[in-house]
């Protein structure tokens, strides 16, 4: 199990076929103000590769890109509102078709208001995860072994977490709703991008 750091674009081939795990690390939660600093991927077989881009990067990455384009590639997310969202403003790619845990979360775990991704890996896998350096400057020229072990294990349980949602999701007969949320992500993000971030269109307001 490898942490790998790559600057401005993945190496081609790294990755196993099949669906991917993908978070993004930036500035701050405003988009068009807190730029994308490391985008993280796995093919869910153990390693983590860490995308970091510089200030100032053209986010020029035709490696990374071809595989969060790809079609025929699920994109495993937890909030992928936000990730697509600066997936699509800086690198210009939208990053589907997608899961993402947290909707599932919130559509099979209604006993609770915890759909942090921290206790949805405590609850259903029992591991543990650090959201210490949640907050951390990820602009900063050097990445620190702590952040970059927090970004790796962002994207280290999504598979696994998938694997146990999917049940879920089928006993509570709601997989078919949740992937007519997870298909309408990418429109949702480009509402939040276009100015209606914290409006609800389908309000009668
Ligand atoms: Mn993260």
């Amino acid at each position: 199990m490898t942490v790998y750091f790559h600057e401005e674009d993945l190496p081609a081939d790294v990755l196993a076929p099949g669906p991917v795990a993908v978070d993004t690390e930036t500035m701050g939660l405003v988009t068009h103000r807190d730029r994308l600093c490391v985008l993280q991927i796995s093919d869910g077989n153990g390693d983590e590769h860490l995308v970091r881009f510089a200030n100032g990067s053209a986010y020029d990455a035709p490696n990374l890109k071809a595989v969060l384009a790809d079609p025929g590639r699920l994109k495993l997310y937890h909030y992928a509102r936000f990730d697509l969202a600066a997936i699509y403003h800086y690198m210009g790619v939208v990053a589907a078709p997608v899961f993402c845990t947290k909707i599932a979360s919130k559509m099979t775990r209604t006993y609770t208001d915890r759909h942090g991704l921290k206790n949805l890996i405590n609850e259903l896998l029992g591991d543990d995860i650090s959201k210490a350096q949640q907050s951390s400057d990820w602009g900063a020229e050097q990445l620190s072994d702590a952040q970059r072990e927090y970004a790796a294990s962002d994207v280290r349980f999504l598979h696994r977490l998938r694997e146990e949602l999917i049940p879920r999701l089928e006993r509570e007969g709601r997989l078919e709703l949740a992937q007519a949320c997870f298909d309408f992500l990418p429109t949702r993000a480009r509402l939040d991008l276009a100015g209606w971030i914290d409006k609800d269109i389908f309000s009668h307001e």
